[in-house]
């Protein structure tokens, strides 16, 4: 049975889904556009080497989709006249403070950071993508809303946390988590090169479409980097009470963690270990 807050949350949802949706129709053109001077990207596909990703036992290694993606994604960014930077190009491990060395060489770019989710129910599904600067929001709404929009499975939503790759940059930074590997139709989908296609595409719409979402999100006070706190500020709307609840402590968990040790190798556990959050 639907809660109230369930109810009022997903009435919310649509009603950015909605605006967002004429919004992007209206600035459809101009979106496509970026003008001007070059543009940056620097792709990072998730984990590689001895770095398999995902939860221990999961069939489908994580690193294979996310560089499958990545490598895609070069492709259709670098036709779109971007130039594009790899922090990985092959099935080999790159740390994290590399990754993030790389990206902050490049100081005008853009850092997209492409996941695979994963979790022991094997119910769990969706698309979510993070990011942590007020910088970073543009270019996560717009990723969120092409990639979401775009895939079968459902939308959990942008949040905002403090991954490693995400808070040591200092260039607009996102992660999107393109499904969930341990979803059987999730994992189905994620291994088919087509639907890969499709993933890399719309987040290059999201790319090219992120200047547009800045007016979106100024003019309906969805949110401002004042108001969002470090949880999800578009809830869940599809994530049963108790995956909520969960999440919460994986939240406290992180937060413990982060007091203990600063250090990038906390994080990296943190981060390695951030597909079992949700
Ligand atoms: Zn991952």
């Amino acid at each position: 049975m639907l809660t109230k807050s369930y109810r009022h949350h997903l009435f919310a949802a649509s009603l950015l889904t909605v605006f967002l949706g004429t919004f992007f129709t209206a600035q459809a053109k101009r979106a496509s556009q970026d003008g001007g001077s070059v543009t940056t990207v620097v792709i990072d596909a998730g984990h590689g080497g001895n770095d398999r990703g995902g939860i221990p036992g999961q069939r489908v290694a994580e690193k294979d989709m996310t560089l499958d993606v990545a490598q895609r994604l070069k492709r259709v960014l670098a036709a779109s006249g971007y130039r594009v930077v790899m922090t990985r190009d092959s099935d080999v491990f790159v740390s994290l403070g590399g990754r993030v060395a790389l990206a902050n060489s490049y100081p005008n770019a853009l850092f997209v950071c492409i996941h695979f989710n994963s979790a022991k129910r094997m119910g769990a599904g969706g698309i979510e993508t993070y990011f942590y600067s007020r910088d970073s929001l543009p270019l996560a709404s717009a990723i969120h809303y092409f990639v979401a929009g775009g895939a079968p499975s459902s939308n959990r939503g942008v949040r905002r946390r403090g991954y490693y790759v995400l808070r040591k940059t200092r260039i607009p930074a996102v992660l999107v988590e393109c499904g969930f590997l341990t979803n059987p139709t999730e994992a189905a989908y994620a291994q088919t090169a087509s639907y890969r296609q499709k993933l890399a595409e719309e987040i290059a719409a999201g790319v090219r479409g992120r200047n547009s979402v800045t007016s979106a999100l100024t003019t309906t006070r969805v949110a401002t980097s004042e108001t969002i706190p470090l949880q999800p500020y578009i809830d869940q709307t599809k994530v049963a009470k108790s995956e909520r609840h969960r999440s919460k402590r994986s939240h406290k968990k992180s937060v413990q963690r982060k007091k203990k040790s600063s250090k990038p190798a906390g994080s990296e556990t943190k981060a390695a270990s951030k597909d079992q959050e949700g």
